[in-house]
């Protein structure tokens, strides 16, 4: 099934919740891009895992907030795979907990550009492929949002928050912008979900931290994140577009 099936970008695949989706797509019969930024052997492991399981993938190295990168990987797709129907803009960074007394315009400036600026050049580049107004024959894009976006983020990293926020608003109004070329532009905001971003954040132990305060009184897994993608990626969401769906545990 999957060597005709349809292709699926996602960006920031080989680790934690991207990983999950790219498995979780693989395994709904798409042939999957997955992209990275440095980490090519946890890359290429998803790769190979899909494979074995007899789906399709290919490994595609870029920084989401370099706009030749964002070229180049959305070319070599085209080349490989010859078509793109979905795009999962789920490439994200945090930085160390601080207050913005504390945080330099550099720091500023990296988190707009791969959570904010990366999300809209892969989507400028799914949209020129897509957009039936374009020559396209439609498809869906799902970015990753945050219930930070929401709440904020005080003390710990509200340019991040502040980001997410841009990226729910972002999926709002590109979701308008091309309903009418055959796109549906969805989002998905998840809690508290366990998965190495913390650890880069210098917070190891921030699930342990705040999983009390999730009325579910747990984290979520990745997979969990994967399985609200990939239904707003399916046709069983066909009238869904700018939707920001919150996978939470209810916080
Ligand atoms: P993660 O485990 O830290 O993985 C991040 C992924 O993004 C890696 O594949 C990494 O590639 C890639 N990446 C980082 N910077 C990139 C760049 N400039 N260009 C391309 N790829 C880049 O993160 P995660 O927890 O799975 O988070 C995935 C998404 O969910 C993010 O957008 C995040 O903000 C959002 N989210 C996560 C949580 C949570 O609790 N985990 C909660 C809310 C929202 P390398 O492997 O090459 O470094």
């Amino acid at each position: 099934m999957s060597k005709a099936g349809p292709v699926v970008l996602v960006t920031g695949g080989s680790r934690g919740i991207g990983a999950a989706i790219a498995a979780a797509a693989a395994r709904r019969g798409y042939r999957v891009a997955v992209n990275y930024a440095a980490n090519e052997t946890a890359a290429k492991a998803v790769v190979d895992a899909i494979e074995a399981d007899g789906g399709e993938a290919m490994a595609v190295a870029g920084d989401v907030a370099r706009e030749a990168d964002v070229v180049a990987m959305f070319a070599a797709i085209d080349e490989r795979f010859g078509r793109l129907d979905a795009l999962v803009n789920n490439a994200g960074v945090v930085d160390r907990k601080a207050r913005l007394d504390q945080m330099s315009a550099e720091r500023l400036e990296r988190m707009m550009a791969v959570n904010v600026v990366g999300t809209m050049l892969c989507a400028r580049e799914a949209v020129r492929r897509m957009s039936t107004k374009h020559g396209g024959k439609g498809g869906a894009i799902v970015n990753l949002g945050s219930v930070a976006a929401r709440l904020g983020s005080p003390g710990e990293y509200v340019d991040y928050a502040a980001a997410k926020a841009a990226v729910e608003t972002f999926t709002t109004g590109l979701a308008r912008e091309v309903a009418e070329e055959g796109i549906r532009v969805n989002a998905v905001s998840p809690g508290l979900v366990a998965t190495e971003i913390h650890a880069s954040g210098g917070q190891p132990d921030r699930i342990e931290r705040l999983r009390g305060m999730i009325p579910m009184k747990r984290e979520g897994r990745p997979e969990e994140i994967a399985n609200a993608v990939l239904w707003l990626l399916s046709e069983e969401a066909s009238y869904t577009t700018g939707a920001i769906l919150t996978v939470s545990g209810g916080r």
